[in-house]
């Protein structure tokens, strides 16, 4: 990972939960640092410690992936934070990455049926073809398929 030239970074800059979820809320809309605060507590029922959000949104600000806007809410100014295009970039990608973790925390043993492609979690049916171990969700699927395949070479 090292000598990955980008990546690397980025990565140890969102290296905890936090951090991941505040990029979600910006990533629902420009905010001001104070509703972060109160959009995480509410949603992830935890505080944020304003010391870990603004310092945060300043690196993210100088790596160019977020810009703020000065706006007067009630009587007070307030930076208004907002991401980047390259920010979106990095959250889309991060969000990918972040969902094909889940699916594999949730899904140990997903596999999909060669014939008919439905979504098998436990059990199913495997069958050695041509040499080659294939899945399936039954034996039912494992024949139709080897008649498939059959029919494909006789046409040929
Ligand atoms: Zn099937």
């Amino acid at each position: 990972m090292p000598n990955e030239s980008q990546p690397a970074n980025i990565d140890d800059l969102i290296s905890d939960f936090s951090r991941f979820y505040i990029l979600t809320i910006l990533y629902e809309g420009s905010a001001h640092g104070y509703s972060i605060i109160s959009q995480f507590k509410k949603r992830v029922k935890k505080e944020v410690s304003p010391s870990l959000v603004y310092p945060f949104l300043q690196q993210l600000e100088e790596k160019g992936l977020v810009t703020h806007t000065q706006k007067p809410v009630g009587e007070k100014e307030r930076k208004i934070f907002e991401l980047t295009e390259e920010g979106r970039e990095l959250c889309t990608g991060l969000f990918k990455r972040f969902a094909t973790l889940v699916a594999i925390a949730i899904e140990p043993s997903l596999y999909v049926c060669a014939h008919c492609g439905c979504k098998v979690y436990e059990g199913g049916y495997r069958e050695v073809i041509d040499g080659k171990e294939t899945a399936f969700c039954c034996m039912h699927c494992a024949r139709s398929y080897k008649e498939c395949k059959k029919s494909v070479k006789q046409t040929k």
